[in-house]
């Protein structure tokens, strides 16, 4: 298969180059298990052990708050468990509307389960409002949980802010940086209210399956996955070797060219902003435009079916995500667009682009050039776009096809 033109780096990324050398060792001679006693297992263990120091000199925290797992859904799902068994006289758990599934999911079902659960709104720029966290949280409140930023808008929170609210009553903080790692700097030391924080190694050009949890110092902790004594007993199983000595590799990367990847990615992805927007007309940006992550931009596409623009772009071996899924026959709107109030008719019309420090000039200009191709064509064909090319739609045409989605 020939290389695509990628542009879905939020849901993964390339591996490093680097990172799939340092795993090589492991798939030949160095086979042996980490937690053995004898000198062959524990030139593993060294291994473990030099990664664990490099995620914690991207986290900038002690390689003992660090526990290795399989990626981010565990470890929001650990931290959430730890966090409300550290605080068990407490039963209000305080969310977004725009956490990502293993946050929301885990929360919803404890809801049903004798806890509360606040799950906060954010405006229309995906922002959540400081106040109304001032106004849900209380001596009750044993977790904020809040993601660095976003997935789908890559939108930052105050994550600082947040975490002072929190610590103002008592509460835990979780935070998701599964976005964040490799494209924003985050620095513990900077945030000490933050409890607990997620990373996922093949959002930031590690290898799947594999991720770690940063637990501060003196937080209660209790494991979720019981059954040995790996990890200082934080979480049971043999540990994925391969898959941690990529992460260390991975994180040594984006620690120490972090200045240069975040440059890299900013002018791809304004470069491709600015060239649809140009080539076509109609196109809004969801979320906000300046507080987000580099890479990310989220394009609301009008008069467009998001899916058919997917598929047009597959064709071509262009990979997105489109702001609607489809699911089991029907399309799903975003959640997080729905959030932000963004009209169903233009989450039909989204997809989100999202560039790597690998992400080249080129591959931008062809992205460029093939989706604006896609969207006319699009448009011609749209019971509610222009039917003689090539135009763009007309005022009444955009209106009649959000009037569609207002009755849908
Ligand atoms: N949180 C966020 C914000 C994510 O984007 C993802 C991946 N889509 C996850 C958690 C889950 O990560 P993992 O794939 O490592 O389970």
């Amino acid at each position: 298969m020939t290389r695509p033109l990628y542009f879905d780096n939020n849901a993964t990324t390339f591996p490093a180059p680097e990172a799939v050398e340092a795993v090589l060792p492991l798939l030949g001679e160095f086979y042996g298990n980490p937690s053995s006693q004898h000198a062959f297992g524990q030139k593993v263990r060294h291994q473990l052990e030099l990664a664990r120091e490099s995620v914690a000199r991207l986290l900038n925290c002690k390689p003992a708050e660090v526990s290795f797992n399989s990626g981010a859904t565990e470890g929001n799902n650990t931290a959430i468990y730890a966090a409300l068994q550290a605080r068990p006289d407490r039963k209000h758990i305080v969310t977004v509307k725009t956490e990502h599934s293993s946050v929301l999911e885990v929360a919803r079902n404890l809801a049903g389960r004798g806890y509360r659960v606040t799950e906060l709104n954010v405006d229309s720029a995906g922002h959540l409002d400081l106040d109304e966290l001032k106004g849900e949280i209380s001596g009750d409140t044993a977790l904020v949980s809040v993601m660095w930023a976003n997935n789908e808008t890559g939108v930052i929170h105050p994550v600082g802010a947040i975490g002072d609210l929190a610590k103002q009553f008592g509460a835990l903080v979780h935070v998701d940086a599964a976005q964040a790692a490799g494209k924003l700097k985050l620095d513990l030391a900077e945030e000490p209210a933050v409890d607990f924080l997620t990373i996922s190694a093949h959002k930031f050009h590690g290898l799947k399956g594999c991720g770690a949890l940063f637990v501060r110092e003196g937080t209660g902790f209790e494991p979720l996955i019981r059954g040995g004594h790996h990890e200082t007993g934080r979480r049971a199983g043999t540990e994925n070797t391969l898959g941690i000595v990529a992460l260390g590799a991975a994180a040594d990367l984006a620690r120490r060219k972090l200045d240069a990847h975040i440059e890299h990615m900013r002018k791809m992805r304004d470069r491709l902003e600015r060239g649809l927007m140009a080539k076509c007309d109609d196109v809004t940006l969801n979320g906000d435009p300046v507080s987000r992550l580099p890479n990310t931009t989220n394009l609301g596409f009008a008069c467009v079916d998001g899916e058919a623009l997917l598929m047009m772009m597959d064709a071509e071996n262009i990979c997105a995500t489109a702001g609607s899924a489809c699911r089991s026959g029907s399309m799903e709107p975003s959640h997080v667009l729905k959030a932000m109030n963004v009209p169903l008719w233009a989450i039909h019309g989204s997809v989100r682009f999202c560039v790597s420090r690998y992400t080249t000039e080129d591959e931008v200009d062809a992205l460029v050039e093939k989706v604006s191709a896609i969207v006319r064509r699009l448009r011609e064909i749209s019971p509610f776009g222009a039917r003689s090319a090539p135009r763009q739609p007309t005022d009444a045409e955009l209106e009649a096809h959000k009037a569609y989605f207002a009755r849908a």
